[in-house]
């Protein structure tokens, strides 16, 4: 069974509107399987290679009613508009929870739980640690509202994939340096430094990931209203600039856009093991790894000011996840997938990329359903047997 708070599936992945799909992971996982059945049918559309790696282009709306029918094929029982509000706990262990629905609380008790909400909403009522932005001060990443435009004149028009791209206009300015005058001059928000212009599976569109907002506890409805309110603002000035000063864009308009706040970072969960920094900047193996060569960069978006925090994001080596990182420290009958696994700020800057978090939910799936058939917790359950079971698939670790 799955529980969705909102109306679809898919998290970022379609309300958020986030493209491109951005990460690697060892071959075999869920991941290359979700990726091939976004792609179908756009066989032609242009491969972007970038110092982000491959980057995966989706069409939001296709990817609604692709994850719908994997669900139902694969006999899933999905429930919509149910956002889980507790857990049902029985002394230390997660038994289940409790969804509301427009019929009511309603209690599921489950043999596991996977709470793949990116808040670590299941965690946290179950009593798990959680820890939040830099260790320094707290502070995340911004929160951003990605958009598409269209009507974009594919035969003059840039593609920009960040801030450390020297992507050039036909004037010969280097586009990013456009950018920053631009921010300097009070066209562009505060803070948004870079507007980046990422290819789509269609031609004369393009995935705007430029807005930003620091400072949000993203964890607080009413900051989250204000934030909403001031990021699509900044839609409409970006999509202004563009207009007027990016040469293919002139009669660019907004196509379709986030309909949810786009939360980069809040809780990371406590758990029996960590992704750390000298995991994913040495790339890091574990015997007993559940995701093997996640990889990429370490790409924090500046908490404090605009563009990258390190001034660029930072090289990382493909490294392992290890199953304790996907097991809440004191809880049982729950494990943790996606951006609130157990991680620190810097590695959860690469893990948190929806390619790894595609794998992350597969092997936490494996490990649950084992659990759940052997009448056991995910604790009991042997890494070994995890890795044998994914390996069965076809995943290579
Ligand atoms: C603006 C922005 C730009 C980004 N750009 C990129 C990019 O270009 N490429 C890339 O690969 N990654 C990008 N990311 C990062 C990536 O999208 C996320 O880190 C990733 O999607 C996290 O996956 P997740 O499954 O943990 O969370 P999500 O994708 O957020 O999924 C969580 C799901 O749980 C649901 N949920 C939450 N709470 C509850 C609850 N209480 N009850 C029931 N359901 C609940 C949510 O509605 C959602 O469906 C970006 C993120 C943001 C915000």
């Amino acid at each position: 069974m799955l529980a969705e708070r909102f109306g679809c599936l898919g998290g970022n992945l379609t309300i958020g509107h986030v493209s491109p799909i951005l990460g690697s992971v060892a071959p075999g996982t869920m991941a290359d399987e979700l990726r091939a059945l976004l792609e179908a049918g756009h066989e032609g559309a242009p491969q972007t290679v970038t110092r982000n790696g491959q980057e995966r282009h989706l069409d939001h709306e296709e990817a609604k009613g692709v994850l719908a029918r994997l669900c139902a094929d694969a006999g899933v029982t999905v429930l919509l508009c149910a956002p889980v509000v507790d857990a049902v706990m029985e002394g230390s262990r997660v038994a289940g929870a409790v969804v509301d629905t427009p019929k009511g609380l309603r209690k599921i008790r489950a043999r596991a739980v996977v709470d793949a909400t990116g808040d670590g909403r299941v965690a946290t009522a179950a009593g798990a640690g959680f820890r939040i932005g830099r260790d320094a001060d707290g502070a995340t990443q911004p929160m951003s509202l990605e958009f598409d435009v269209d009507g974009v004149d594919e035969s003059r028009a840039i593609a920009a994939w960040g801030g450390s791209d020297p992507v050039k206009l036909p004037s010969g300015e280097e586009y990013r340096e456009l950018c920053k005058r631009m921010n300097a001059a009070g066209e562009l928000p505060e803070n948004v430094t870079i507007v980046r212009l990422h290819r789509t599976l269609h031609p004369g569109e393009r995935c705007v990931n430029a807005t930003q907002l620091n400072g949000v506890d993203a964890l607080d409805p009413s900051a989250l209203g204000r934030a909403d309110a001031e990021l699509r603002a900044q839609i409409d000035r970006c999509v202004a600039f563009l207009r007027r000063h990016v040469p293919g864009y002139e009669r660019c308009r907004v196509k379709s856009g986030a309909s949810a706040p786009g939360v980069r970072e809040t809780r990371r969960i406590v758990c029996d093991a960590a992704v750390t920094d000298a995991d994913v900047e040495e790339g890091r193996h574990y015997a007993d790894a559940v995701v093997h060569d996640a990889w990429f960069l370490i790409d924090i978006h500046n908490p404090t000011g605009g563009g990258q925090a390190e001034g660029h994001s930072q090289p990382a080596r493909p490294y392992d996840i290890r199953y304790g990182a996907l097991l809440p420290a004191g809880v049982e009958g729950l494990l943790v997938a996606g951006r609130c696994i157990g991680g620190t700020h810097r590695a959860h800057a690469s893990y948190r990329v929806m390619t790894p978090c595609m794998a992350m939910g597969e092997a936490a799936g494996v490990a649950a359903a084992l659990a759940a058939a052997r009448g056991t917790t995910p604790r009991a359950v042997p890494s070994a047997d995890i890795r044998d079971k994914l390996a069965r698939r076809g995943v290579a670790l």
